[in-house]
């Protein structure tokens, strides 16, 4: 609510309530260094370029904004929707209300016409409070309003980029477009998950599906292409949610440490502590450094596939060492639903499997490896 009050103090549409004074991405250093640098002065002088946790303006407020949010309007149901196992429709409301559906679409079309870096950002902040959350974003703005965006032909644009920035109404899209309503198609079984449980997954039969001419995606027997072209960007996305999601963990577990008292010392005053706290906050920035850079790397339109992979393979690991980690560092509490650490293990599990398991980003990185000699 508060994040909505100061939007309209602004006065600024809430489709990019991130980005109260910014209408284009500005140039990728932030207020943090140097005011007058800009990349092109600063790689011009040979000896200046900037970490990879440098923001723009934008990124910082958009990342601050669905924080806020993610706090707010999320964290209050994370654990009755992972009981139920049912996204809240309140969750999804907000998520369109703050323009976080649609986040690369164009303003012509009725985006805020961010960036792909800015919808990692997101995803991570989401994945912080609630990875089913993230991912029900992560699909949309990586998958699906990528594909329409480079393969929609302008009419198709016209009709579904508005609805897929503004509406809840959602689509299912292969190298064709499928209406909802459309006659054959099935909407299956729900699956009962082990993590990641708000966020439904469910099969969809198409049963004599018979779609116009009008709803192709692109060309006609380019679908393969495209939906591996989308996985790896796609990739990236999965990246920041795991990334999110460690993060989410490791940041509810270290106050913990910090405050309980075990043979007269807090638990995190042992060295035996410290040096595995330290190793996975380690491993957590090098995961945030892979995911950045492969992010930025596709920004850029320089070759990203194997960087999306290792992200992606990285920081599945990653997340599911961290939550279990945190888990055995809180001790018995952490095994229960008294804290959220068991549910971010939980969550964790799935990003070694979904959009090409672990397994089959070793093989994308070594194939790439081998064309590279
Ligand atoms: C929660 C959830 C959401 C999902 N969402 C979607 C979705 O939105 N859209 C969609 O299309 N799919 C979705 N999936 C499906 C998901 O992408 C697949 O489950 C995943 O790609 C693995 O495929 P599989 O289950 O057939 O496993 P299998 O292919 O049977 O793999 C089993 C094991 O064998 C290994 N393996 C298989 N082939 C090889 C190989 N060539 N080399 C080495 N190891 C190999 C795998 O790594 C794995 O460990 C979802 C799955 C889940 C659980």
């Amino acid at each position: 609510m508060t994040t909505l009050l100061l939007l309209s103090k602004l006065g600024r549409s809430f489709i990019r309530p991130w980005c109260p004074a910014f209408p284009k991405a500005q140039p990728w250093f932030s207020k943090s260094s140097t005011a007058e640098v800009t990349l092109e002065n600063g790689t011009a002088s040979g000896n200046l370029y900037a970490p990879l946790q440098t923001f723009t303006e934008e990124e910082i407020m958009m990342k601050e904004t669905v924080a806020k949010f993610a706090q707010e309007r999320i964290a209050p149901l994370v654990r009755k929707m992972d009981e139920q196992s049912h996204m809240d429709e309140s969750v999804i409301a907000g998520l369109f209300e703050q323009g976080l559906m649609g986040i690369e679409i164009e303003e012509q079309y009725g985006g805020p016409e961010s960036t792909f870096f800015s919808s990692i950002l997101v995803i991570e902040e989401l994945a912080k409070v609630d990875p089913s959350v993230a991912v029900l974003c992560d699909i949309q703005n990586t998958l699906i309003n990528t594909l329409l965006r480079k393969c929609g032909t302008e009419e198709q644009k016209r009709k579904y980029l508005p609805r897929l920035a503004k509406d809840m109404g959602y689509r299912g899209i292969t190298c064709f477009i499928v209406d909802k309503d459309t006659e054959g198609l099935q909407v299956g079984k729900k699956e009962d998950k082990l993590g990641i449980r708000a966020s439904s997954t469910c099969a969809v039969n198409f049963d004599n599906v018979k779609v116009p001419e009008s709803n192709i995606l692109g060309q006609l027997g380019h679908g393969y292409k495209y939906a591996i072209g989308m996985l790896n960007e796609g990739r990236i996305g999965i990246a920041a949610q795991m990334l999110g999601l460690a993060q989410g963990c490791f940041d509810n577990t270290i106050p913990y440490l910090k405050q309980r008292v075990q043979f007269g010392k807090r638990i995190y005053d042992f060295q035996g502590m410290q040096h595995q706290i330290s190793q996975i906050a380690t491993q957590l920035e090098a995961a945030r450094l892979l995911t950045y850079n492969a992010a930025r790397l596709k920004e850029a339109g320089r070759p990203f596939i194997k960087e999306a992979c290792m992200a992606k393979y990285y920081t599945s690991e990653i997340a599911a060492l961290t939550s279990a980690k945190c888990i055995e560092w809180m001790g018995g509490v952490g095994f229960t639903k008294d804290y959220p650490i068991e549910k971010y293990y939980r969550d964790s599990k799935i990003g070694s499997i979904y959009e090409g398991t672990s397994n089959i980003q070793l093989n994308t990185i070594a194939k790439l490896i081998d064309q590279g000699f």
